[in-house]
């Protein structure tokens, strides 16, 4: 009987989000696979636990993630963190959660503290249909290409980035969708100076000309406006029917299936094609 993995979410700031399922879960596993055995010893300290820690971070994911799971497989359970936030959401995790479900392991993911939910739902943006795009990339061409598919992209965009390439990232940014675009910049989310800007692309680069940008952030950044639905007219409707009668339809049916068709008032549209109707007595 194999064991299983746990993804444990870690505070993005706050310890009082460690909630009692997560203690549990990391007082439980076998063993622990940390991004920074350093910083997961900390959090395991201030716990109070003593547990066996591995290694699994973005440079040894390729020999570390195999071995984890043959532990797995042998029936060890094993508690996934990373510094902090949700494991596989723009950090390691995603690949072990892959090989577990190709050897056919449980993952059970553990709900709790994750920068892009908390920010979205702080940022007063659209919250109903939004894309996470994680960091941008440091080279300039996929940098390009990936603001490039974004451009005419409807829902909220959702951006991780860090304090010291965020001016570069908003001039991307307001090069790309305009500086009247608005965009919400969610800085120190859960910790003591916890920030919520709420200002146009053009007003947040003016902002950090006079003050280096300081702490981790993550940007909600407006979708496009969606584009504007063609007015239907009732002169369209009168056009249809007039085709449709053409056609061989009778008058009332005529006006029936337009004014389905183009959502027009069927009693408006009828007044309007009397005429045609005597036209063709
Ligand atoms: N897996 C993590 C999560 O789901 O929250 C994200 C890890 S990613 C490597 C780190 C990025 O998350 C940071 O560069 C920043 O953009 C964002 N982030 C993490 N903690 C944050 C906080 N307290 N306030 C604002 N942004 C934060």
């Amino acid at each position: 009987m194999s064991g299983m993995l746990y993804l444990v979410p870690t505070p993005i700031g706050n310890l009082g989000d460690l909630s009692d399922r997560i203690r549990e879960t990391l007082a439980e596993a076998d063993f622990i696979a940390a991004e920074d055995t350093r910083v997961s010893l900390k959090l395991l300290n201030h716990l109070g636990l003593k547990k066996p820690l591995v290694s699994y971070f973005e440079h040894n994911r390729a020999e570390s993630g195999p071995r984890i799971v043959q532990r797995l497989l042998a029936g060890e359970t094993c508690a996934l963190v990373t510094d902090a936030g949700t494991p596989a959401i723009s950090d390691p995790g995603e690949d072990l959660v892959a090989l577990c479900a190709q050897a056919g392991i449980t993952v059970c993911a553990i709900p709790g503290p994750c920068a892009v939910i908390t920010a979205l739902a702080v940022s007063g943006l659209p919250t109903g249909r939004f894309t996470f795009e994680g960091f941008l990339s440091t080279n300039k061409k996929s940098r390009r290409s990936h603001l490039e598919q974004l451009r005419g992209e409807t829902r909220t965009m959702v951006f991780y980035e860090a304090p010291h390439k965020l001016c570069q990232t908003l001039a991307d940014l307001a090069d790309c969708f305009g500086a009247d675009r608005r965009v919400s910049l969610c800085r120190e989310l859960s910790k003591l100076h916890e920030e919520i800007l709420r200002m146009t692309l053009g007003e947040a680069i003016a902002y950090y000309e006079s003050q280096p940008p300081r702490g981790e952030y993550v940007l909600v950044l407006e979708g496009a406006a969606a584009p504007a639905e063609p007015e239907i007219t009732v002169d369209m409707g009168v056009e249809r029917v007039r085709q449709l009668m053409s056609e061989g339809m009778r008058h009332k049916d005529a006006v029936k299936q337009a004014a389905k068709a183009l959502g027009l008032a069927k009693n408006a549209l009828y007044e309007a094609t009397l005429e045609i109707a005597t036209e063709s007595d």
